[in-house]
């Protein structure tokens, strides 16, 4: 079983059931829609599809919801192209205008935080202007990296916190109608600080949204200043290696790519490895070395997922996308081992109840039974990256999409009757997650309201 999870991107390129079908057929587990772009009654029809493929397939699926979050972006103006060395003038405050050169800002805001010196970063950081004067409402400055300009792209200053409130209502009228449509997470961009992933724990949990996941984007300089804080109020955690590139520098990609997977995996938090992971297969049916090798790289240094966006929402190849994701995770998952969460001797009786769980099923070469509700267990088993087969039996559905980004993980739907462990098997003969010969060990997780005693059982199966 692949440990390694698989998300996906929808968009243009692949909003179509009959190829998120073959996507679901080739191995993503969960799809991400992204709100920056597209109408909301293109992501209904969407989620639809999913539901509906995910019933026929009988393989559940997750859904993220992408918020955008404080990204600001700019007004409108003609397409046009910025060269290098040519003079730009912002506009802060107008919404249009009539030359590429002159760039309107609806957000008023940038320009209190804007110094001379200072670079903005446009359309995801394709082109850059390094800012020489500002006179009242306007900016000028020399354009440094040269590219085109249209309307609608992303603006940010390099280095600076967005000075906006982490939700816009746009942002809360997203929230509301992911939670409507029964979506399993929200991702919010450009997180900045624990207070920011709070506001939007309180938003959710104010409105019917109390069992969504919160997936914290860690893509500008304030995140990592924050990033112990954000990873601990956050359900997981993704390396938004797109805006980090250009928010602080692609050659510290490396080192930020490192830091967030490692210090998430201390916390025994999710996380996502995301953008570019198969960036010329947007034009191409076949990866390069350096691609296939970078997710071997992720995959070693044990994340809990990989993402692919542009290559599958609007690249000529989605379903080849993920297909060569999964081969190439299938065959580096039989040569390496990921990196394990360390129990210590003052962790909690839980995780060392549940890193003995791991132990022993290892030991004996015996597949993972085990109950989680809430996708607790779940979590603890999952971060001690099992060699052996993890499967979780959940009562609920949304659980069971959840666990669809966890690494190892094999999550399966039943109402379980009774909660013991005699349960536990007859739901996985039932399903036929077991055979017989098979060992297998079986838990109910570390649960107070069971009282003094926590059964754990090791079984050769005979019928
Ligand atoms: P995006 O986030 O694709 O929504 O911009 C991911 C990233 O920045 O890497
Ligand atoms: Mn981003």
């Amino acid at each position: 079983m692949r440990k390694t999870k698989i998300i996906a991107t929808i968009g243009p390129a692949s909003q179509k059931a009959e190829i998120i079908e073959e996507m679901v057929k080739e191995g993503v587990d969960v799809f991400r829609l992204n709100f920056a772009h597209g109408t909301l009654e293109e992501k209904r029809r969407i989620i639809r599809y999913i539901r509906e493929i995910e019933e026929k397939l009988s393989r559940p699926v997750g859904i993220i919801a992408d918020i955008p979050g404080r990204g600001p972006r700019i007004g409108m103006l003609p397409r046009g192209y910025l060269s290098k060395g040519e003079k730009v003038i912002f506009r802060f405050g107008a919404k249009e205008s009539d030359h590429p050169h002159v760039i309107p800002v609806p957000q008023k805001e940038i320009l209190d935080i804007l110094e001379l010196g200072d670079n903005i970063l446009l359309a995801d950081g394709r082109v850059i202007v390094e800012i020489t004067k500002i006179i009242g409402n306007e900016a000028e400055g020399t354009v440094i990296s040269d590219g085109e300009i249209r309307s609608n792209v992303s603006i940010t200053v390099k280095h600076k916190p967005l000075p906006f409130p982490a939700l816009s209502e746009r942002d809360k009228n997203f929230i509301k109608f992911s939670i409507k449509n029964d979506v399993d997470f929200v991702a919010l961009s450009f997180v900045q600080s624990a207070d920011d992933v709070k506001e939007l724990r309180d938003f959710l949990d104010d409105n019917n949204g109390d069992l969504i996941k919160i997936i914290s984007k860690i893509e500008n300089k304030p995140a990592i200043l924050n990033l112990e804080k954000i990873i601990q109020l956050s359900d997981a955690i993704m390396v938004a290696r797109g805006d980090l590139g250009v928010q602080i520098s692609l050659e510290d990609i490396p080192y930020l790519e490192n830091l967030i997977i490692r210090e998430s995996l201390k916390e025994g938090k999710p996380v996502i490895l995301a953008t570019q992971v198969l960036e010329s297969m947007i034009e191409s049916p076949v990866p390069t070395r350096a691609e296939i090798m970078d997710i071997a790289t992720a995959v070693e240094k044990g994340v809990d997922a990989i993402m692919v966006s542009g290559e599958t929402a609007i690249g000529k190849y989605p379903v080849e996308v993920v297909r060569w994701l999964r081969r190439v995770i299938e065959k580096v998952e039989v040569f390496v081992t990921s990196p394990r969460y360390e129990v210590s001797e003052k962790s909690p009786i839980y995780a060392k109840f549940n890193r003995g769980v791991v132990y022993v099923a290892e030991f004996l070469g015996a597949k993972i039974i085990a109950f989680s509700t809430r996708g607790f267990t779940a979590m603890m088993l999952s971060r001690f990256r099992p060699r052996c087969d993890v499967i979780i039996i959940s009562n609920s559905m949304k659980t069971v999409r959840q666990l669809k980004v966890m690494w190892g993980i094999n999550p399966i739907y039943s109402e379980m009757k009774k909660m013991t462990l005699d349960e536990l098997k007859r739901v996985a003969m039932e399903k036929k997650l077991i055979n017989k010969g098979e060992k297998i060990v079986l838990t109910l997780g570390w649960r107070e309201e069971l009282g003094p005693a926590q059964d754990i059982r090791v079984e050769v199966v005979r019928e």
